[in-house]
């Protein structure tokens, strides 16, 4: 196919805009060249060349039906399960580049607004004017193939306290003015997940908020260079990692977490969704299928990682020989159970999905109970691989530049003979599986798949209310109208 589709180069030029973020004690304004972001930023754009190569277009990319240009297929939105389906083989693909380490790639946020544009008889049930805002932005980042990111909670502060009732009334993100040209808003969003790598940031808030906190009730996009914005990341695992030997995951797919402060940031109208609305910050998300859909993309994504850390679990089994014993292929036959296990939700909410608004979208509660599994399963499964590998995980060369001493390089080769490979290639899957398992950035990510999608009391009310408990309780009523007391009473006397 011979047409234009964004590419790497072109999202790496987009980044160039001087956006401020502070990293180790420093303000970087250009991600692209930093060493705390550059190779992150090269493994999104690797997402855009995917979509840009020829040999992917059909397969990564559709005709957004606004510009006619080709996009994205994570913008799409599929009319029926078969579309459903193509639309997931896309995402599937884009995250076995990273083994879904990657987990607000621009697929996340385009899914979000996706299911939050299905819903536009809501936004339109809002406020007409708001509701075009919406939709003409949606329009703006499919056709344009934008990176967004999100932030949608408020930082932690006193959680004994609302939001209203924080001591400092300017660490929560609230509106401050509002004028003829648009809103100020002043304060804090956390965690700008992929910030420092995306074009724009989607603001809104998921949390509850009382009828007297309209004020925090707003959503809206920004561009990440709009005057004010800062950006407060947390440490840089790619800065810190040693080499991409040693570290081949942090080294390139530390998509990195922030905090968002809005600096007195001038919001243009046009950019307004939601102004000062409690309902209608709920509403976007719950009353559309943007919870839904956001959360769809986050388990496909989730489905490639343990597929990933279950190849992890047989290669380490193979290397040091214990592929053989009974109980280690009882542990792997575990964990490809529970690898396949999420697949199977991935397929069946998709399978018994229900039409909305001429969209097709996933079962709810079949997600809701696959973020609760999910959320529970993740750290046990990664302690899984953990203790199949021994000390392997441990027992390695303090650096790539150990082999560069003769003496240091003779002692490595022969202490780190394997089952299977040489012992070169030992030392450089182990290095990987630490990476995954045990390094701060494989404890950052058993913290993010506990709290991407909120605290597990808070994935499990969702499971709760969406549960088809009408059906459930029928049965036991069914049961209990089968007999009765009298009855077994009479049966009783009469020595039944
Ligand atoms: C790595 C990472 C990446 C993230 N990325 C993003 C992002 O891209 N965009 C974004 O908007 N957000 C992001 N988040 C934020 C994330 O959504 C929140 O961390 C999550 O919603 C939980 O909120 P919290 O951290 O304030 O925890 P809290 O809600 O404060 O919960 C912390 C703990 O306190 C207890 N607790 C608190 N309240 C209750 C209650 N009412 N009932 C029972 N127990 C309670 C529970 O033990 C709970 O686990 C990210 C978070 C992490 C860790």
């Amino acid at each position: 196919m011979n047409v234009q589709v964004k590419n790497g180069t072109q999202h790496i030029e987009s980044l160039r805009d001087e956006r401020v973020i502070y990293v180790g004690g420093k303000i970087v304004h250009d991600v692209t060249t930093d060493p705390a972001f550059r190779n992150s930023v090269k493994s999104s754009a690797r997402l855009y060349d995917l979509q840009a190569d020829p040999d992917y277009i059909v397969a990564l990319t559709f005709k957004s039906p606004t510009s006619g240009g080709q996009v994205s297929r994570a913008w799409q939105i599929p009319k029926n399960y078969d579309e459903t389906v193509t639309r997931r083989k896309a995402l599937v693909t884009w995250a076995e580049t990273h083994c879904g380490f990657m987990g607000r790639s621009p697929d996340h946020l385009a899914s979000a607004l996706s299911g939050q544009y299905v819903g536009m008889d809501r936004w339109e049930a809002y406020d007409p004017k708001f509701a075009k805002n919406f939709s003409d932005y949606f329009h703006y980042a499919r056709d344009n193939d934008l990176f967004l990111t999100y932030v949608i909670i408020n930082p932690q502060i006193d959680r004994s306290k609302e939001a209203s009732e924080q001591q400092d009334e300017d660490v929560i993100m609230r509106v401050v003015d509002e004028d003829s040209e648009g809103l100020t808003v002043r304060g804090a969003k956390m965690m700008g997940t992929s910030s420092v790598m995306a074009n724009e940031v989607f603001v809104a808030n998921l949390q509850p908020l009382r009828p007297n906190e309209e004020k925090y009730a707003v959503s809206f996009a920004v561009p990440m260079n709009i005057k004010g914005l800062k950006i407060l990341s947390r440490k840089s695992f790619e800065a810190s990692a040693e080499s991409e030997f040693d570290n081949p995951l942090s080294s390139r797919y530390d998509e990195n977490d922030a905090v968002i402060y809005f600096d007195d940031v001038k919001v243009p109208w046009e950019r307004v969704f939601v102004n000062q609305n409690v309902d209608m910050a709920r509403g976007q998300f719950h009353d559309t299928p943007g919870h839904i859909y956001q959360n769809y993309q986050a388990q496909i994504r989730l489905m490639v990682k343990l597929k990933f850390l279950a190849g992890l679990a047989k290669k380490t089994a193979e290397i040091i020989g214990t592929i053989k014993l009974p109980p280690v292929q009882g542990m792997l036959g575990k964990l490809a159970s529970d690898a396949a296990a999420v697949e199977a939700f991935v397929y069946g909410m998709e399978a018994s999905g229900e039409e909305v608004n001429g969209a097709w979208i996933p079962n709810k509660h079949l997600l809701y109970s696959a973020q609760v599994f999910t959320q529970e399963l993740y750290a046990g499964f990664v302690n899984s691989v953990r203790e199949l590998a021994g000390g392997a995980l441990i027992m390695l060369p303090s650096s790539v530049n150990d082999y560069s001493i003769e003496d240091a390089a003779k002692i490595i080769d022969k202490t780190q003979s394997a089952s299977v490979g040489t012992p070169r290639d030992r030392v450089k899957f182990f290095k990987m599986a630490w990476d995954a398992l045990g390094s701060e950035f494989a404890s950052r990510h058993a913290h993010y798949e506990a709290f991407y999608a909120g605290a597990q009391f808070v994935t499990r009310g969702n499971s709760f209310r969406t549960y088809g408990w009408d059906s459930a309780t029928d049965l036991v009523d069914q049961q209990l109208s089968s007999y009765t007391l009298e009855g077994s009473l009479s049966m009783n006397k009469k020595g039944v």
